[in-house]
């Protein structure tokens, strides 16, 4: 499959709207990609898009990979008499990028900004406004009009649309559609030795929800959770590692706030890279955490790996991936599928 495919997808993928816990928009938009890849296709009772793409019957493993459909945004809680709507978030989001931003609201994409002070006003423009203070216009002029057109419960995503950006890809939510970007060119390509079951979770955001049934229900042999991390990589005034940089490969996780990498698929990962002559890095600190959190401790214990596309400016509104990187974790993770079996998890 050409780049050319894989950011098309990724496109389609990060313009869906998909807050945590209503990502029915992005399996909507995966469905399409994965017909005639996939043995068997269903969506469980969390909202998690579960497949099995059978293997070739070379060995017995069953392998979870995971990539999460849910990004970060708000949530309509109430309506000001004026006609404004009262948010929090959902998900982590810095509270300075905020005000002046446009927004859309609910399935339909109502047009919306969140409100500014203006600087004229303003007493000190170094305070940060936090997300209990900041309403949404959406040119409402009454309670009653606002919480008809944007009830309590609706969604709320960042309006941007993807699109190029020199050499690089801009748009929302590459946390983690990168990720779904991945795993849907490995489903859509040839069968692996082992069965594949590829998981679209939900609700990653709010604390790894969907992959903690996942996990269980799959009874995975080993898991890999794909991610599109944190990529701050600008020149600093002191001497630290940036997390991850733009152009540098696929960013392997060994540990974060929630999960050590599996040794075993940390060295299987790595000596496949360096084998096919990919690049790869790792991520300093481990900061976050994924997928592979809950998953790893399902049932009886599952090794488990987090790899991912290094993003700049997560959890924002425009977020910048290179397309070489998404290239280069597609190509590794399909290596080391090909290359896994059970004498590698073997724990002696
Ligand atoms: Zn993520």
């Amino acid at each position: 499959m050409s780049n050319e495919t894989y950011i098309e997808i990724l496109k389609a993928l990060s313009d869906a709207p998909g807050t945590s816990g209503d990502e029915i928009e992005v399996r909507r938009r995966v469905r399409p990609y994965l017909e005639g890849h996939v043995d068997a296709l269903h969506v469980d009772h969390m909202g998690n898009l579960v497949t099995l793409k059978k293997g070739t019957g070379a060995n017995p493993l069953r392998v979870l990979v995971t990539a999460h459909t849910d990004e970060v945004g708000f949530m309509v809680m109430d309506h000001t008499g004026d006609g404004d709507l009262k948010i929090d978030t959902v998900g982590g989001i810095d509270p300075r990028l905020a005000p002046g931003l446009e927004v859309r609201v609910g399935s339909e994409g109502l047009p919306g900004v969140i409100g500014l002070e203006a600087i004229h006003r303003a007493k000190s423009i170094d305070a940060v406004t936090p997300f209990a203070n900041l309403t949404v216009d959406i040119g409402a002029s009454s309670k009653e009009e606002a919480a008809k057109l944007a009830p309590i419960g609706t969604r709320i995503t960042f309006a941007t649309r993807a699109q190029q950006l020199g050499n690089l890809i801009a748009g929302k939510a590459f946390d983690d559609r990168a990720g779904c970007t991945v795993l849907t060119a490995l489903l859509m390509g040839p069968p692996f030795p082992c069965d594949l079951y590829g998981v679209y979770t939900v609700q990653e955001e709010v604390g790894l929800r969907g992959a903690r049934v996942a996990g269980y229900a799959t009874a995975p042999d080993a898991a890999f959770a794909l991610e599109g991390t944190i990529a701050d990589d600008l020149p600093k005034d002191e001497d630290v590692s940036p997390t991850s940089v733009l152009g540098k490969g696929p960013v392997i996780t060994v540990m974060d706030r929630s999960y050590v990498a599996a040794t075993s698929l940390l060295k299987h990962v790595v000596q496949t890279a360096q084998h096919e002559m990919i690049p790869f890095q790792f991520k300093q600190p481990g900061i976050g955490g994924t997928d592979a959190g809950a998953i790893h401790f399902t049932r009886g214990g599952v090794p488990s790996i987090t790899i991912a596309v290094p993003c700049r400016y997560i959890h924002g509104p425009i977020a910048l991936l290179n397309p070489q990187d998404l290239a280069h974790t597609i190509a590794l993770l399909r290596a080391a599928l090909e290359g896994l079996t059970p004498e590698i998890l073997h724990l002696a």
